[in-house]
């Protein structure tokens, strides 16, 4: 179980208007309904943090940290790592275990690239966080997807023998289907998936004994409309409309997230990626070993 802790409305507002705002108080109150969530269902999960919430929230990475949460690296300024050379990659993975183990007093052995952006063209990036002293990485999809996934990835955690170490890879959620795997993992897929079928999923997961990993941002469990501050949105009509419709998209399923979440938490053995990684290595057991 993991969660993605960066600030919607200051990426978004990048994303509209090329500038980047401060961070806000809402990935705060965002992320402390998340842990309410978690304390409620007694789970403890990984908390793949941003480095630039890291350093304007300091207190918020300690929260979390405080309740037995992961702190795990989703690198320091939320750009693919697929439109990064190498040497950015590596002051990315480099800079963000840096902070964040300041900030939180832990060691960071995870790391998740924004949006999913290790593909099949930049793989080297498993051999730099590997040599960054990371043990293991949750980025990659095995799914095929327009921007991001490795459709041909194993679905299941794997220990890579890189070049620079090993490293464990542990996939995004799917479950197999003949037309191919069907992502489950989190986001848009999670909130707008039938329930039927998200949990008939999970139920074929389980009776396969498989491990799957789940995916959450704070903004997702907010009730209340997201927006952007004027500014933030573009100023041509043909722009501003796409930045609605996109907006709108942004709010489908959410209502319903908190409910299918708790439900899914108390439906199965919910842990965090370092302990998956520990009891991998423990057993031997439901994972495959392979070459990059
Ligand atoms: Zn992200």
């Amino acid at each position: 179980m993991s969660i993605d802790i960066e600030d919607w409305h200051q990426l978004v507002a990048r994303r509209f208007s090329g500038r980047l705002p401060e961070c806000s108080v809402n990935v705060e109150t965002q992320t402390d309904q998340i842990l309410e969530i978690l304390d409620t269902c007694a789970i403890r999960a990984t908390f793949f943090v941003l480095g630039l919430v890291a350093r304007a929230k300091p207190e918020l990475v300690r929260r979390i940290s405080a309740r037995g949460h992961e702190i795990a690296s989703h690198g320091m300024i939320h750009v693919p790592l697929t439109q990064l050379d190498r040497a950015r990659v590596r002051a990315e993975l480099r800079d963000s275990k840096a902070l964040l183990a300041d900030v939180s007093g832990t060691n960071v052995v995870g790391f998740r690239a924004p949006e999913f952006s290790i593909v099949a063209s930049n793989r080297w990036a498993l051999d730099e966080i590997a040599a960054a002293g990371y043990r293991y990485d949750s980025s990659i999809y095995p799914i095929a997807h327009r921007r991001y996934g490795i459709r041909s990835f194993s679905r299941r955690p794997s220990r890579l023998q890189l070049a620079s170490g090993p490293l464990w890879e542990l996939p995004l959620g799917t479950v197999p289907t003949p037309f191919g795997n069907l992502p489950i993992a989190g986001g848009g897929y999670y909130r707008m998936l039938p329930t039927v079928v998200l949990e008939c999923a999970m139920r074929l997961l389980a009776g396969r004994r498989e491990h799957t990993m789940l995916y959450f941002h704070p903004y997702e469990f907010s009730t209340s409309r997201l927006s952007l501050e004027h500014d933030a949105l573009p100023t041509s009509p043909d722009g501003r409309l796409m930045a609605e419709v996109w907006l709108a998209l942004q709010a489908i399923g959410r209502h319903h997230l908190r409910n299918r979440a708790e439900r899914a938490f108390r439906a199965s053995r919910t842990i965090r990626s370092v302990d998956l990684v520990d009891e991998l290595e423990s057993t031997g057991l439901n994972h495959v070993s392979r070459a990059a």
